[in-house]
């Protein structure tokens, strides 16, 4: 799915002397997001949006993602699954890892 932008002149017009409901609701969503630290190195993050999924049904807002300033993480938010994990990820070794013998 493609978005197109809309011509912010257009808009302002259209939207003069309406309530806006949205505001309040990025605003709460900004507060929700910065309050999230990442859960590999629980550095602090910044939101992008969600380009496979930027609306769900319930939601007013896009959905974003969150992104590690320290170590690139990129996980989701609410369920805190993550999406790629980043620099500080290091794989457990394994039995054959732990045990190679150089003779
Ligand atoms: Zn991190």
């Amino acid at each position: 799915m493609e978005f197109l932008p809309a011509d912010p002149d257009k808009i302002r017009k259209l939207l003069e002397g309406r309530e806006s409901v949205l505001e309040e609701r990025l605003k709460e969503d900004e507060r929700y997001y910065a309050s999230k630290t990442c859960p590999e190195c629980n550095a602090s993050c910044f939101a992008v949006l969600d380009e496979k999924q930027p609306f769900t049904s319930g939601r007013l807002t896009p959905k974003c993602l969150l992104h590690c300033t320290s170590c690139k993480t990129i996980f989701e938010p609410d369920t805190g699954v993550i999406v790629k994990t980043g620099e500080a990820y290091r794989p457990v070794p394994t039995a054959t890892d732990i045990f190679v013998r150089n003779d």
